[in-house]
């Protein structure tokens, strides 16, 4: 098969769903990809922040293929001890009392709602039942985590939505205040706006509204689907902004390429879900828990976030002097860069034609490269990046 036959297959077989660059890639070592002609490509995205050891590291392929191997899947109707260890795992590396393993970052988010809305329910009945989430924020695809989402262009063809969300400013605590009423039961944010544009919320921004929740028991929910599991340099980018959310929902790093997403709450929310309050066939597989608690082993030291750190410092200093940077946003290797000329959609184009995978996220070029990824290997993507900057 060669590529021109991939792409008529995908066009008259898929959904067209997706706008592709015009790479089919079919294997990978590290931050190094190769496609169907054996063409090699510098990997600056981790399939958007997913392969968090790169590709086919060997301890991930060893516990992944080693639980394939003994149990694939088993139901949640049985005890799964991938499971438990996974779960105990992430409650000793947040702090937090209990987790919810489902499959995406969506499913999380949805949990998160549900749970924000039930744990509301009990304690105050019908009527405090209101989200707030922040403008130019993203939470998924689903209708309701397409609600959640505080940009008008997800806000189309799929009425109804789902009803109850309030959407305030990022950064703007007069905004935020004006939107809290008896009614608002949970705040929902990302405390760096990933696919918004790699955008950072403010640390006196996050404090207040985190002090504004405590206040009137209002839950506060971080999503860090992308932000989380070392992306930036701490385990949770919570501890970037000294603070504990009663919620935080993971799930693309997490287990390094397979799909799993987490919702995990503090104490107070522990037993809001009851048998038959929520559920998911898939959720917690065990050849997903046993990858994540490989990524887990691996991201979690001191060493390694050290190093995640440095990493990201490095990146960014390079891209300070290379043509057509205009500035860059990041915490740890969450890298936003803003173009001079504003052509972040073509120079990701051109970069796949020379070798290297990058990201956009609106109008910024976007780097989620593999938090293992060798000084080398990111050498060799920031050269053919700045090639296609100077063009
Ligand atoms: C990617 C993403 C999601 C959605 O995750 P899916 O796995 O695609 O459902 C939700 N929130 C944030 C912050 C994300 O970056």
């Amino acid at each position: 098969m060669d590529f021109k036959q991939i792409k008529s297959d995908e066009q008259q077989y898929m959904m067209h769903s997706y706008g592709r660059f015009d790479v089919a890639l079919v294997e990978g070592k590290g931050a190094v990809a190769k496609d169907i002609d054996g063409k090699e490509y510098i990997d600056f995205t981790s399939g958007i922040g997913v392969n968090s050891l790169g590709f086919c590291d060997d301890g991930w392929v060893k516990a992944v293929c080693g639980q394939a191997s003994k149990l694939q899947h088993i139901s949640n109707l049985y005890y799964s001890p991938v499971q438990t260890e996974l779960s105990k795992k992430l409650c000793g590396l947040t702090g937090m009392d209990k987790v919810f393993l489902c499959n995406s970052g969506a499913e999380a988010n949805e949990c998160a709602i549900k749970i924000a809305r039930k744990y509301s329910f009990d304690k105050y009945g019908k009527g405090k039942n209101k989200i707030l989430t922040l403008v130019n924020s993203f939470h998924g695809r689903t209708v309701t985590t397409l609600a959640a989402t505080g940009q008008e262009t997800f806000h189309n063809f799929f009425f109804p939505f789902t009803e109850g969300f309030v959407y305030a400013e990022a950064n703007n605590i007069n905004d935020f205040k004006a939107h809290i009423d008896e009614n608002v039961c949970a705040v929902l944010v990302e405390l760096i706006q990933g696919e918004g544009g790699v955008m950072p919320l403010e640390p006196e921004f996050v404090k207040e509204i985190s002090n504004i929740c405590a206040e009137k028991d209002i839950l506060l929910m971080v999503d860090e689907v992308q932000t989380g599991v070392a992306r930036t340099g701490k385990f949770l980018c919570c501890e970037n902004y000294g603070i504990k959310p009663n919620i935080v929902t993971l799930a693309k790093g997490l287990a390094g390429g397979l799909p799993i997403g987490a919702c995990l709450c503090d104490k107070a929310l522990a037993d809001v879900f009851a048998p038959g309050t929520h559920g998911t066939t898939f959720g917690g597989n065990p050849i997903a828990c046993a990858a994540a608690l490989e990524v887990l082993s691996r991201v979690s030291t001191d060493e390694f976030l050290c190093d995640v750190r440095k990493k990201g410092k490095y990146i960014i200093e390079k891209l300070s002097e290379f043509p057509n940077v205009k500035g860059t946003r990041s915490i740890g290797m969450m890298i936003g860069i803003i173009t001079e000329k504003d052509n972040a959609k073509e120079i990701a184009a051109k970069c796949a034609e020379k070798g290297l995978l990058v990201l956009t996220a609106k109008n910024l070029l976007r780097l989620l490269p593999p938090l293992t990824i060798t000084r080398e290997e990111t050498d060799r993507g920031l050269e053919i990046l700045k090639s296609v900057m100077e063009e």
